[in-house]
């Protein structure tokens, strides 16, 4: 079975690059009726904060993307602990000291000399006797992991193909700070493998991350689960923004945009297939293909999702939105708004049209008379739009435009807006002819 998961660091709110990641997490376990889970990477106390959890978690149940697990990190140490302890007794972690400036130093050394700024493995050097000294000193060691230099990095990447690294190339990675605590890197293989993880996808900022983790599974006597990384997104104009980084659900809320329309978007940007309006999360999920993600950064448009926004809202069914619209709203005024809708807030104001009372129209003296002979004829066509329009067709010989115009001002008080055949039953026939007479007469 498939599992995913999706592993935020709650040092933030989730901006639009991160909530692809979920989905197509999502996406890619619900496609073979997998699961998903969400863990919480909260290993850095500092700068992990609780609100942040609840946001993710209120995030991804908006988007509807709901995790069949959740884990957190700070909650399973003593799980690392014993899994570290493994790597000590195989050798595959070891004592370090250098402060950062240290490191520094030798990182600036290496590039002058035109070398890799690889960790020279100084520390491997140490003797009991320098680790008793330096305990003695009181000074703590960070670990690093030691890479085998032997072993050839090669995965085959779900959206980037064959991938090879020389573990020589990269630096022994730190895993543990001299306080205990623990970097990303490890706790998150020791989780994968745990929470028999299957598929790992995510960013390609994480691409050299992998091949260090690969090895880890193998030092863990773990097979390293499928590794994907996909293009990172932009924004339209082509570049990392700082925008896209703070763009988040929030935002998206209050811009009227529906969940639905963000994971139709995201669902398919940087693939082959078709940005569509698709409501239907199983379609998203049976089409949803590693295969067609391209190498390039996916490019997020805001007005793209608000054309994606529009044409969802104009076939959503009322039974989806009835609880949203406002009261005393029926099935058939909202088929006669739905199509006139950018976003679902503004279904307030056409329910103000319908229900009145409307803002005067500005009407020429001679629509004037016309509207009065239309006010009149409204007495006998009732709310039947066709037979209303024939009939003064008829008697005032006006046609298109002039025709038509002068009753949809008089009777919305606006220029355009909802099909009039479907809007005059709503208005009602009272209403109708009052506003007819009230224009009629300036
Ligand atoms: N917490 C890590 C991040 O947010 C998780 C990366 C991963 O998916 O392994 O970048």
């Amino acid at each position: 079975m498939t599992v995913t998961r999706f592993a935020p660091s709650p040092t933030g709110t989730l901006h639009v690059g991160n909530v692809r990641t979920a989905l197509h997490n999502w996406l890619l376990a619900k496609r073979s009726s997998g699961r998903f889970l969400l863990r919480i990477d909260d290993t850095d106390q500092a700068r992990s904060r609780e609100e942040y959890v609840e946001a993710i978690r209120a995030d991804l149940a908006w988007l509807g993307l709901h995790p069949d697990g959740e884990e957190r990190q700070s909650a399973r140490l003593a799980i690392y602990e014993q899994a570290f302890d493994k790597l000590c007794a195989a050798g595959r972690v070891y004592r370090c000291y250098e402060t950062a400036q240290e490191l520094d130093l030798k990182r600036k050394v290496a590039l002058g000399r035109g070398l890799p700024p690889v960790y020279d493995r100084a520390a491997l050097a140490l003797t009991e006797a320098d680790h008793a000294a330096r305990a003695a000193a009181g000074e703590a060691p960070h670990w690093r992991f030691l890479l085998d230099h032997a072993e050839p990095i090669v995965w085959v990447d779900g959206v980037r193909g064959v991938q090879k690294f020389d573990a020589a190339q990269l630096s022994d990675p730190v895993v543990r700070r001299a306080d205990g605590s623990w970097l990303y890197m490890l706790p998150s293989v020791i989780d994968d493998v745990d929470m028999g993880v299957t598929d790992v996808l995510r960013g390609e900022d994480h691409v050299s991350n992998t091949a260090v983790q690969i090895q880890m599974f193998t030092a863990l006597d773990a097979a390293p689960p499928r590794f994907s990384h996909e293009a990172l997104l932009v924004g339209s104009e082509g570049k990392l923004s700082k925008r896209l980084g703070s763009l988040g659900c929030d935002h998206f809320r209050e811009a009227g945009i529906e969940p639905q329309a963000l994971v139709a978007l995201l669902a398919r940007l940087g693939t082959s297939l078709p940005v569509e309006p698709i409501a239907d999360r199983d379609v998203l999920a049976a089409s949803f293909d590693l295969a067609t993600f391209g190498r390039a950064p996916a490019r997020f448009d805001e007005d793209e999702l608000g054309r994606i926004n529009a044409a969802l809202l104009h076939a959503l069914p009322y039974a989806e939105v009835a609880d949203r619209l406002p009261a005393g709203m029926d099935e058939g005024a909202w088929v006669a708004i739905r199509p006139n809708l950018e976003r679902l807030a503004d279904v307030e104001s056409w329910w103000a049209v319908i229900k009145g009372p409307i803002s005067a129209p500005a009407i020429t003296a001679e629509d004037r008379a016309y509207l009065g002979e239309a006010a009149r004829v409204i007495e006998a066509t009732g709310t039947d739009w066709q037979a209303l329009t024939s009939a003064l067709k008829e008697t005032t010989g006006r046609k298109g435009k002039v025709l038509f115009l002068p009753l949809r001002q008089a009777l919305t008080g606006m220029d355009h807006g909802p099909d009039m055949p479907s809007l005059l039953p709503l208005i009602g026939a009272a209403e109708a002819r009052a506003r007819l007479e009230n224009a009629a007469t300036g």
